[in-house]
């Protein structure tokens, strides 16, 4: 607590003079990379399997018992650091499973004194709003920091239970500290962002990123899709091929999701109306995508299943729907893009570790995905394609290197270039030892000693 108190570099106070809720705010400039704040002990720390994949918006009445034993069981004086957290309006359904799961776990305990029927269930709010994914709770003000979904802060693990705050870019003294809840969809549309933080975290987010593309000021760069004027569409909604595939100059349209226009084309000058065929059938395709994007199918962490080539098929079908209705530059085409460079990365990775053979052609797949997406992810600000995609570039300077001859090498080091700032700054030791040495192997003369040009 006394960190964050007795910081010299920010302060927190109300959002604004209208608004009960409070903010971390900058007091002093904060040049980026700058370390706000650490936390490295976690008030409470879920099971490990009780962690949920990054982004998932439910809240399982498993993970609330939980919760409510964990409060219950904890000292007294916890308990009340623990109160001292916001705990948001919930929506009827989970009242009703709190106070089940706070019962239960008040007619359980042993412990005396017992805290009331009402703190109990205060404090399952606190942590369902509060916790990270990876099932950690911190008091320290970790929590304190607002959501933007273009942040100027980020979260970033340190130890296995740490986490620390990091200025994403320059910050100034006045300006709101702002991190994002919401790891890689981040990148999706407003109302996809809108709803998991809603579900999740129990609040309409209001950053200006939402509300600009709400007024239609500023649409979204994440939700364009190909002009319908200046290229028509078959009968099925599907793009011209050459169109999809950005085989000729497309003309895009980026939409917004509120108001009497869905988004003007520069070149042809029409407005598009939101119910136009082609807004519907966004809609219906962003739902399939986003479907099968909570699925558990799509989950890339369990590389030993047996239905990998199953998920794959699924993968290659949702993209290329994705692909022919929504054109490459829509968030959903990206978010399965996302998957099929993971899965690529993975089996590289794999073969490097095993010294397997790895095919020129599956190497300049994902290379070509990887720059596609690293354009697309650097719509979002100086930082955006490296945070997305650091791991992949790492994985594919090392397949690079790995192939020896002097092109390859050099090429290996361009990719490593692209995110080395990022790395240096945000990422592990992990990671950062890994582009030293791809650096080292890459070297010519002067045995791992850095050549800029
Ligand atoms: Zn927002
Ligand atoms: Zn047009």
């Amino acid at each position: 607590m006394s960190t964050f108190s007795n910081s010299t570099i920010f302060e927190v106070k109300q959002v604004s003079s209208t608004s009960s809720s409070q903010g971390v705010f900058a007091t002093s400039p904060i040049p980026a990379s700058t370390t706000i704040l650490t936390d490295s002990n976690p008030l409470l720390a879920l099971p490990i399997n009780h962690t949920l994949p990054s982004t998932s918006i439910s809240h399982p009445e498993e993970k609330l018992k939980l919760y409510a034993q964990s409060f219950v069981n904890s000292e007294p004086g916890e308990r009340q650091k623990w109160l001292e957290l916001c705990a948001p309006e919930l929506p009827k359904d989970l009242v009703q499973m709190v106070n089940k799961v706070s019962e239960e776990a008040l007619s359980f305990t042993l412990v005396s004194p017992k805290p009331t029927l009402t703190s109990t269930a205060r404090a399952v709010v606190v942590a369902m709003a509060n916790c990270f994914e990876d099932g950690l709770l911190y008091v320290s003000g970790l929590s304190r920091f607002n959501h933007s979904c273009n942040p100027n802060a980020i979260y970033l693990p340190t130890s296995q239970n740490g986490k620390h705050v990091k200025a994403l870019r320059d910050i100034t003294p006045g300006e709101e500290i702002t991190v994002s809840y919401l790891g890689l969809k981040v990148y999706a549309g407003r109302s996809e962002r809108r709803r998991i933080l809603l579900e999740s975290k129990f609040f309409q987010c209001s950053c200006r990123r939402c509300l600009d593309s709400k007024v239609s000021l500023r649409p979204d760069f994440t939700r364009t899709i190909p002009c319908p004027f200046c290229h028509p569409r078959s009968s099925s909604h599907a793009l011209p091929e050459e169109v999809a595939w950005e085989e000729v100059d497309v003309s895009y349209i980026q939409l917004a999701d509120e108001g009497e226009s869905a988004g003007v084309c520069k070149r042809c000058n029409t407005t598009l109306a939101p119910s136009h065929p082609c807004i519907v059938t966004e809609d219906k395709v962003t739902k399939k995508i986003l479907s099968f994007l909570s699925s558990p199918e799509s989950s890339t962490s369990s590389p030993d299943d047996m239905d990998v080539d199953e998920d794959t098929e699924m993968e290659d079908e949702m993209y290329a729907l994705s692909l022919s209705t929504l054109g490459p530059r829509h968030w959903a085409t990206v978010q399965v893009q996302m998957l099929t460079l993971d899965r690529a990365c993975h089996e590289i990775n794999r073969k490097l570790l095993v010294g397997g053979t790895i095919e020129e052609v599956e190497l300049a797949e994902a290379i070509d995905v990887c720059e596609r997406l690293f354009d697309w992810f650097g719509g979002l600000g100086k930082f955006g394609g490296d945070r997305a995609l650091a791991k992949q570039c790492v994985t594919i300077a090392r397949a690079l290197v790995s192939f020896e001859d002097d092109k390859s090498k050099a090429y290996g080091r361009q990719w490593i270039e692209k995110v080395e700032e990022w790395i240096t700054n945000f990422e592990s030791e992990g990671l950062q030892i890994a582009i030293a040495s791809i650096k080292g192997d890459g070297g010519q003369e002067g045995g791992g000693k850095k050549k800029r040009r």
